[in-house]
C-alpha cells in the first residue's frame, strides 16, 4: 500500500501487462445456446445468466467452463457453470477472452490498484475481491493480515480453485491462505453451514483497522471472519462518539463499541445472543486496552433486551442497530420489514434528544427507498423526529458493478434525533 509501505510486501506478477486468451478452447467447456429474444441481458453485460432463459447445452462443463451463444450460434460470453444453481453461469467476460490464470491475474491486479488508491491507512483487513463488482462474479478474496480467506461462492468457481488460489498468491501479500467452497451447497439454494476447523490458528487472526487492532475469528466465525463491510461506519461512528454513551445492538465482534471507545465515548455496552461473539468482543477491547466491564457485554435477544430499556425509560446518546438480514428469500420480505419496524421503533424509543441512531440492513432484497420507508414509519410509530444526516453503506473494497446493482446490499442510515 502507498501510504503504508507494509501491507503490499511482496509485489507479484500482478502488475505486469499480461495476454489475453481470445477464443481459446478448453476441452470440456460446455456450450449453452440462448433461447431466441433471451440475449438481452447478456448483451448488457449482467453476469447472472439464468437457467430459463438457455434453449439447449452441448458438451461437458466439468472444468466449470462455459461459453454461451445466441440463438444463431454467436458467441456472446464465457463464464463459470454451475449445473444445479437456477444462475447456471456467471458471466465473466464478453469479448471471447477464456476465463483462467492469466485473466484472473489480469482482474485481480485492477481490484489490488482500486484497493491501493482507496482503503484508509493503517487498514489490513479488507475485502481484496467483492465478486461481480470486481468482475469475479462467485469468487470473494478478503485478506486479514497475511492470511486471506478465498470464499468461491458457485460451483463453477469452486471448480477454478487452483488458478484463483495461484492468482491470489501472486497478486495479493498472501503468506496463509484458506479457501472455502460453499458453491456447491449455495447453488443447491442451502445455507451454506459456517466453517467450523480445530486449527486454534485461525480462530483470533490478527489485523487492523483505522489504526485498531482486531482479531478475527476465521475457524468459526461469520462472514469470512469479520464485517469488513462497515468500516466506513465505524470511523463515522469513532469520529461523533467523543464524551457520549453507545448502545451497540446485534454487536458481534464489538467492532462498532472499539471504534466509539478510541473515539472518547464515555461508555459502550455491546447486546448479542451469541456467547462466543460477546467473547471475541471483550478480546477486542482488551488488544486496543479499552475498558471491558462485565456489564458491558449483555448476553440477550435484542428484542427482548430493547424492551426492557424501554420499560425502564433508559436513554442513549448513540444507537448502533445492525442486525443480521432477516430476508433472505423473497417470501421472507413482509416478515421482515415487520422486524426491521420493530426494531427501529424500539431503538428510536431510547435516542436521546440530539443523539445518534446508525441504523443498518444489509438484506440485498430490500430496496434502499423501501427500507427507509420501514424506518420513517418506526419513527411515527416512536413519535420520535429525526433526519438523516448520511447514509453509508460498504467501502470502495465492495465495489458494486453497474452492470449488476444486485451487488449493493449494505445500507445504513445515520439519524439525527431532533
Ligand atoms: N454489527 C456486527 C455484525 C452483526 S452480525 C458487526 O459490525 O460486526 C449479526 C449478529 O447478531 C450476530 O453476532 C448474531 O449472533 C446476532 N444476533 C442475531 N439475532 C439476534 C437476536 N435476535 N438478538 C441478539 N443478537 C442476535
Amino acid at each position: 500500500m502507498r501510504r503504508s509501505g507494509v501491507l503490499w510486501p511482496v509485489y507479484g506478477r500482478g502488475g505486469c501487462a499480461v495476454g489475453r486468451v481470445f477464443g481459446q478452447s478448453l476441452p470440456l467447456l460446455i456450450r449453452l445456446v440462448l433461447q431466441r429474444g433471451r440475449e438481452e441481458s447478456v448483451l448488457r453485460r449482467h453476469p447472472w445468466l439464468f437457467s430459463g432463459a438457455v434453449a439447449s447445452r452441448g458438451g461437458d462443463g466439468s472444468d466449470g467452463h462455459a461459453e454461451v451463444f445466441d440463438a444463431d450460434g454467436r458467441p456472446l460470453a464465457r463464464g463459470a457453470y454451475s449445473p444445479k444453481s437456477q444462475i447456471l453461469a456467471r458471466l465473466w467476460t464478453f469479448d471471447g477472452a477464456a476465463p483462467g490464470l492469466e485473466l484472473f491475474r489480469q482482474r485481480f491486479a485492477a481490484a489490488r490498484r482500486l484497493r491501493e488508491q482507496t482503503l484508509p491507512p493503517e487498514t489490513t483487513g479488507f475485502r481484496a475481491i467483492h465478486s461481480e463488482g470486481d468482475l469475479c462474479p462467485g469468487v470473494v478474496l478478503d485478506l486479514y493480515g497475511g492470511v486471506a480467506v478465498l470464499e468461491l461462492t458457485t460451483e463453477g468457481t469452486e471448480r477454478w480453485e487452483a488458478d484463483l488460489a495461484a492468482a491470489a498468491r501472486e497478486v495479493f501479500p498472501i503468506d496463509r491462505l484458506v479457501a472455502r467452497a460453499s458453491g456447491a451447497e449455495r447453488d443447491r439454494g442451502a445455507r451454506p453451514a459456517p466453517p467450523s476447523s480445530d486449527d486454534a490458528t485461525l480462530s483470533g487472526v490478527p489485523f487492523r483497522e483505522h489504526g485498531l487492532n482486531f482479531r478475527a475469528d476465521l475457524a468459526r466465525g461469520q462472514k469470512t471472519g469479520f464485517y469488513l463491510d462497515q468500516r466506513e461506519n465505524r470511523a463515522r461512528l469513532r469520529a461523533i462518539a467523543s464524551g457520549k454513551s453507545v448502545l451497540n445492538l446485534f454487536s458481534y465482534s464489538g467492532a462498532f463499541s472499539v471504534a466509539a471507545l478510541a473515539g472518547g465515548a464515555r461508555h459502550a455496552v455491546d447486546v448479542d445472543s451469541s456467547d462466543p461473539a460477546l467473547a471475541l468482543a471483550r478480546i477486542n477491547r482488551r488488544e486496543n486496552t479499552l475498558p471491558a466491564e462485565d456489564a458491558d457485554f449483555v448476553r440477550a435477544d435484542v428484542f427482548e433486551d430493547l424492551r426492557r430499556r424501554v420499560a425502564a425509560r433508559e436513554s442513549w446518546e448513540v444507537i448502533v442497530c445492525d442486525p443480521p438480514p432477516f430476508a433472505r428469500r423473497k417470501g421472507d420480505l413482509s416478515g421482515a420489514a415487520r422486524a426491521y419496524k420493530d426494531l427501529n421503533r424500539l431503538a428510536m424509543s431510547l435516542v436521546a434528544p440530539e443523539g445518534w441512531l446508525l441504523t443498518c440492513s444489509c438484506s440485498g432484497l430490500l430496496q434502499p427507498d423501501l427500507f427507509q420507508k420501514i424506518v420513517f414509519s418506526a419513527g411515527l410509530e416512536a413519535r420520535r423526529v429525526f433526519s438523516i444526516a448520511a447514509r453509508q453503506g460498504a467501502g470502495a473494497d465492495h465495489p458494486v458493478s453497474l452492470d449488476c446493482p444486485e451487488g449493493e446490499y449494505l445500507k445504513g442510515l445515520w439519524l439525527r434525533r431532533r
